[in-house]
């Protein structure tokens, strides 16, 4: 009798003990993972609605969109989250809108040099080039140094060359001439001159990030740089940890913004540690990055993000930042102000 008594409290004991680390287990939200998912940005800076007309405002909305679609669409029927970076990018480099490819700022020499890069998350791979004038598509070109060359960043004529030798479209440097970039850098001019802050630098950069059909991040950035910026000036786009990131096991990232301090800050590459090594959700570590140690230092900007499940983070700290994103069985989502 005082046997089955013991093995009751024993039994109860246990009971007990099991109810109460059920009821300490973390409540585990159920995080649906993003068959497929796409993210871009076509710069950070100062953007405000007065700044646009309806026709300028819906040609960005409508072309962002289209880029979205078009590296969607790609992701959709199976693709490599490699191919919609790419892909994607080029429809950004190919529109005069967005200060990449063909709308690319001036540097204070007059000329354009175009900065990219591609990171592949699965392979930890990456492809670079800087300072490059002829280059028709820049991201397509870093691509292919990632793919078919042994080195991760080629610059100047060198990168051109072996832009030219693999194939891709190689144009005059005149193909890139704007008015409105032109005219941005007179204004630039005049400001240095009168030795007045510069409040109408104009940065830009287009950028995405992609997560395909197999759970494989790629990202890419792609730039030319910022207007008036010293001749032979590389920004943080083409620098892999700084501008560009991706990594199967944290993130994607793709940055915009004034690029010095995004070299000096790792932050792209600091956003992934921080979920690594603190095992901090996306989104907190990226708004950490921008607004709180970016803002800091008056840097200012703003970043594309997402992890391995296809959450998506676009933190900036500037007034504006064109910025949009897809999902699978998901409608385009596209944004440029603050307040939307
Ligand atoms: N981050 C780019 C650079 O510094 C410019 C920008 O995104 O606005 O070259």
């Amino acid at each position: 009798m005082k046997n089955t008594f013991l093995i009751f409290i024993v039994l109860f004991e246990l009971l007990m003990i099991s109810c109460v680390q059920q009821n300490q287990k973390p409540v585990e939200k159920a995080v649906a993972k993003a068959e497929w998912a796409i993210v871009i940005h076509g710069g950070a800076g100062k953007i405000n609605p007065d700044d646009f007309t309806a026709e300028k405002e819906k040609a960005c909305r409508e072309k962002l969109t289209e880029a979205l679609e078009t590296g969607g669409n790609i992701l959709k029927s199976g693709g490599t989250s490699l191919d919609a970076v790419e892909a994607t990018i080029r429809i950004l480099e190919d529109s005069p809108l967005f200060n990449a490819g063909k709308g690319a700022v001036f540097n204070a020499d007059g000329q354009n040099e175009l900065d990219a890069a591609i990171m592949d998350g699965k392979t930890m791979k990456a492809g670079a080039v800087a300072n490059v004038k002829t280059i028709k598509n820049p991201i397509s070109a870093a691509r292919k140094v990632m793919e078919n060359s042994p080195h991760v960043m080629l610059i100047k004529e060198g990168a051109e060359k072996f832009a030219s030798e693999q194939g891709l479209e190689i144009v005059d440097p005149s193909w890139f001439f704007t008015q409105e970039r032109w005219d941005a850098l007179q204004k630039a001019r005049l400001r240095e001159l009168e030795q007045k802050p510069d409040e109408t630098k104009k940065g830009g950069t287009v950028g995405a990030v992609a997560l395909d059909k197999s759970g494989n991040l790629a990202a890419g950035t792609s730039t030319g740089g910022m207007t008036n910026k010293k001749y032979g000036r590389v920004g943080d786009s083409p620098i892999i940890g700084a501008g560009t990131y991706a990594n199967n096991a944290t993130c994607g990232i793709s940055a915009t913004g004034h690029g010095e301090y995004f070299i000096t800050n790792v932050v792209a590459y600091d956003i992934s540690a921080r979920m690594q090594y603190l095992g901090e959700s996306l989104d907190n570590a990226a708004n950490y990055v921008v607004n709180s140690k970016l803002k800091s230092q008056n840097a200012s900007g703003g970043l594309v993000a997402m992890d391995k499940n296809g959450n998506i983070s676009m933190p900036f700290n500037s007034d504006g930042m064109f910025r949009g994103f897809l999902k699978a069985k998901e409608k385009p989502q596209v944004y440029i102000f603050k307040e939307e």
